[in-house]
This record gives C-alpha cells, structure tokens and sequence, in this order.
C-alpha cells in the first residue's frame, strides 16, 4: 500500500495544532506504472522491427547494393519487419478504440449464428494453409444486441489463435450454444466456444493470458506474427457486451477460450 502524507500546521481558536493526512494512492500509482509499462512494451516491440529495418536499408545502401540475391532476401525480411509493425498500429489502435467503447453499450441487433459461419468461411484459406480442421457446430441464426464488428473481431481473435498455435493435424471447433445452466441468468445467455486440439498451456498462464503483451512463449508468438494483443482487444469487448471470457486449457488437451454472452 502507499499513501501520500502531507502535514499542515492549524489553529482552531486558542488551540494550535498539527494536522497528519494519509492518502490512500495505491491505486493511482498502480494505474501510472501499468501505463509505464505499456508505454515501455510498445516502445520496444517497435523499436525491434524498427532497428531492423533501418540495418537492412544502410545495408541495402553499402555493402549490397550490387547484390541482387542479397537484395532480394533483405527485401522479403523488410517486408516482413514492416508488416509486424503495421500489425502492431492495427492491433494499438483497436485496443484503444474498444477501450472508448466500453462504456456504452451495443444497441444493434446481430445474427451472431450468421456472424460465425462468414467469419469462418474467410479463415478457411488460413486453415487450410495450416493444415487445421475447421468444424462448425451452430444454429442456423441466432439474433441479440451486439456490435457486429466486435465480435466478428472476437471471433477472428480466436480463431486466428486456436489455428496459428494448433498447427498442422488439428481441429478447431465454434460452438454457440445456449446451455440449460445459464438459463436461470438475467434473461438467457449464449455460449460463443472455440476449441482446438492443439498443445494447451500450463494452468498458471490463463490468468495473464488477456494481459497485453502476455505471451506464452514469446519467440512462438512473434514467428507467428502475433502482436500479443489479440487476447486484450476480446477481452474488452467481452467486457463491453457484459459477458465474460472463460478459458480452459492443459499441457496436451487443447484449449477452449468460452464467451459468454447476456441476451435480453
Ligand atoms: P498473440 O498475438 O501473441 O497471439 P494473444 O493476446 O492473442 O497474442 O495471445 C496471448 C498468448 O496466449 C499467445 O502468445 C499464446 O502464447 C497464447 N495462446 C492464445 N491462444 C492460444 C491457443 N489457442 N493455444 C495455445 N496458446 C494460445
């Protein structure tokens, strides 16, 4: 805990005295060093992309100017370089146009069934690329309030997930499905699931999974292209919806990432 003392001298009357104020600041100063941090982690996961780029260019300029094989490989490697960058200002720039959001609440009406199966059908080629199962397990239309865009980047979030980590051999199933134990909720709910077969995580993980940055195994991450965000920006939009995230995974089970959704 800290706390913010300041000390003033008063007089009430013929009585002089010393009055002691203790303020509690912990959280504020949990809030500012959380916004150091990110401000940090932002800073280098440009600068390494960035550093990069700048040694290949001067490289580009000297020694392989006259190169064309080499000129070629650098070429492909900026390009790479550039495209985590510009992930990175995709991802930076959602994150902070959800967290403006998440105060009010979605007033659209979306078929979340018809959502899913267009969602799916453009992550097809990503599967299939991958060598992973798509599988869809739904009803034919399932309309609630909701921003469409959201959760078509919740979904795309996911699934992108569950595909890039799971890789070759496996299976990726979306469910939606609206379960007898969540009936008794406020209205109904609705269960948003992706499962895949992949190589799940130690149970310690889950929890700082949403953090931004968090990454399991950060060199997986980055060859992946991942930008260690995705799991965030659901995470607000979850929170905007009024549902909550629940993640399930173990060491060579798979994991399930479950949103679950009020419906009025
Ligand atoms: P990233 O851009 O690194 O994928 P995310 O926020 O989307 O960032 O995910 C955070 C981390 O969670 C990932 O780096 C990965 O280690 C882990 N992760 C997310 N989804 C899965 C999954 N389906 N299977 C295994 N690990 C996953």
């Amino acid at each position: 805990t800290t706390f913010d003392v300041s000390v003033r001298a008063v007089s009430l009357g013929q009585d002089a005295g010393v009055l002691v104020v203790f303020q509690d600041v912990t959280q504020l100063e949990q809030a500012g060093q959380m916004r150091r941090d990110f401000v940090a982690n932002v800073s280098h996961e440009l600068r390494t992309p960035l550093t990069a780029l700048m040694g290949f260019i001067e490289t580009l300029k000297g020694p392989a100017r006259d190169d064309a094989a080499a000129r070629d490989r650098f070429l492909t490697i900026m390009e790479t370089e550039a495209g985590r960058m510009n992930r990175l200002v995709r991802d930076l720039l959602s994150l902070s146009r959800v967290e403006a959001d998440e105060r009010m609440r979605p007033t659209m009406q979306v078929d979340l069934g018809g959502l899913i199966r267009s969602t799916a059908t453009g992550m097809e080629p990503l599967a299939q690329d991958s060598g992973v199962v798509l599988n869809l397990d739904l009803p034919d239309a399932f309309v609630m309030r909701g921003d469409a865009d959201q959760l078509r980047q919740v979904l795309t979030n996911l699934m992108e997930n569950a595909i890039k980590y799971s890789g070759a051999g496996a299976t990726v199933t979306v469910r939606l499905s609206a379960p007898d134990y969540l009936a008794p909720l406020r209205g109904n709910g609705v269960v948003l699931e992706v499962q895949d077969t992949g190589p799940g995580m130690e149970p310690r993980h889950i929890p700082r999974l949403t953090e931004r940055f968090y990454r399991v195994d950060s060199h997986r991450s980055r060859e992946k292209g991942g930008t260690g965000l995705g799991l965030a920006i659901v995470k607000h939009i979850v929170n905007r919806h009024r549902g909550r995230l629940r993640i399930e995974s173990a060491p060579g089970q798979g994991s399930t990432f479950k949103v679950i959704l009020p419906v009025e």
